[in-house]
């Protein structure tokens, strides 16, 4: 406690501090902000699902022939009394949708690779995981028993290097990805990724959290994209970005799944989600995502777009998804810039370290499909005033 104060200066001095704001209400793509509206570009709300008025009246219709499954608080743990039917229905629809054995339902993404990468890596056991990978895939790793390590972003020559190296030494291999990158936008070579994991006799996990509800036929994200649902033995999302709602889920072997269940102990030791969030995710995903297919594909289009502008307009722009961040480098000028782009009614958040390495902090628009270009196209334009 005695350096609290210290660190809390240093923060300050570094332009890393941060603070809760004060939101007053968020109505489709806009966001209200002490009293003032801006076009929200730092939502992960994709599909427009969230805070959608028209689906929240429909839902609370639909829930209300369900009156004795509809509760807003599980009371307990999965495993002791939080379970009912629409906890093994919901289950059931995305272990078919994904043609996997089994899916589990877990609290938060947070939750899900937290407790899935800490119970699986055992002592003599390694895991390859790229240098970007999300928080909870880190926390996972550093909480479980075997050793670590990280290749560099895309770089699959030293994923391969790493593994040719030490591979032989542990008793089971697991590689882990993210499919698109929260920060960065761009979309992991999977293919390649199966390749190597056959190759090695690895085991593959895949965080499709920025890709589920947004990529694929169905939605299912990158791996259906690609035709490889089949190769990826363990395949974890979110509900809570495109879905709109709460909770995260993973689908694999009925074995894998039963292990999880038994050993991952943010799944064990946590109440479970309310059924009404269960409830929510299984509408939306019944009814509204099958009806996404071209919204979808605008969106896509219009940040393809909107990366092009960027570029022109000589910034350093990444990826290939929905997610478009403007590199500035130092935290500094990524804070004015971002508070320059407030002035003419954008919220896009400044994304600084430890959340990203460091100078490398970057403004992240991340798109919803009712954004179109004629909503952004002047950015780069504000953005060139710095
Ligand atoms: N994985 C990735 C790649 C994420 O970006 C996030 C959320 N930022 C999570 C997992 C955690 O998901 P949740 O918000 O449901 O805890």
């Amino acid at each position: 406690m005695k350096d609290l104060k210290n660190s809390l200066k240093k923060l300050k001095q570094e332009s890393l501090f941060r603070e809760i704001k004060n939101i007053n209400s968020k109505t489709g793509k806009y966001i209200c902000i002490e009293g003032k509206n801006f076009l929200n570009l730092s939502s992960n709300n994709y599909l427009n699902f969230a805070d959608n008025t028209d689906f929240v009246k429909e839902f609370l219709e639909h829930i209300k022939s369900k009156t004795s499954e509809v509760s807003f608080g599980s009371a307990s743990a999965r495993l002791l009394t939080g379970n009912l039917p629409v906890y093994d229905r919901l289950e059931s629809l995305i272990a078919n949708l994904f043609n996997k054995e089994k899916c589990l339902l877990f609290n938060s993404g947070y939750h899900a690779n937290v407790g899935i990468v800490s119970s699986l890596l055992k002592k003599g056991d390694a895991i390859f995981c790229d240098k970007l990978n999300h928080a909870s895939i880190i926390d996972g790793m550093k909480l479980g028993d075997g050793d670590f390590f990280r290749y560099k972003h895309f770089d699959y020559e030293d994923l391969e290097y790493k593994l040719e190296k030490y591979s032989n030494k542990y008793k089971n291999i697991y590689i882990i990805t993210e499919s698109v990158f929260s920060m960065d936008g761009d979309i992991a070579d999977l293919k390649k990724i199966v390749e190597i994991k056959k190759k090695y006799n690895a085991t593959l996990i895949v965080d499709e959290a920025h890709a589920f509800g947004v990529f694929g036929k169905n939605g299912l994200g990158i791996c259906e994209q690609e035709n490889i649902l089949n190769e990826v033995d363990i395949i974890i999302a979110t509900f809570g970005k495109s879905i709109g709602g709460v909770g995260a889920f993973a689908v694999a072997t009925a074995d894998i799944i039963n292990y999880f269940i038994n050993t991952s102990r943010s799944f064990i030791f946590s109440t479970a989600i309310a059924p009404v969030n269960i409830l929510w995710n299984e509408w939306i995903i019944e009814n509204k995502l099958p009806e996404t297919l071209t919204s979808r594909q605008n969106m896509l289009q219009t940040a393809d777009k909107f990366r092009n502008l960027l570029t022109d307009n000589g910034f350093e722009t990444r990826g290939e998804s929905q997610i478009v961040p403007v590199i500035i480098g130092n935290n500094e000028d990524t804070m004015k810039m971002a508070d320059n782009l407030q002035q003419y009614g954008y919220w896009a958040l400044p994304i600084r370290p430890p959340t990203v390495p460091k100078n490398t902090s970057r403004l992240r628009f991340s798109l919803t499909t009712d954004i179109n270009i004629a909503d952004i196209e002047g950015i780069s334009t504000i953005l060139r005033q710095e």
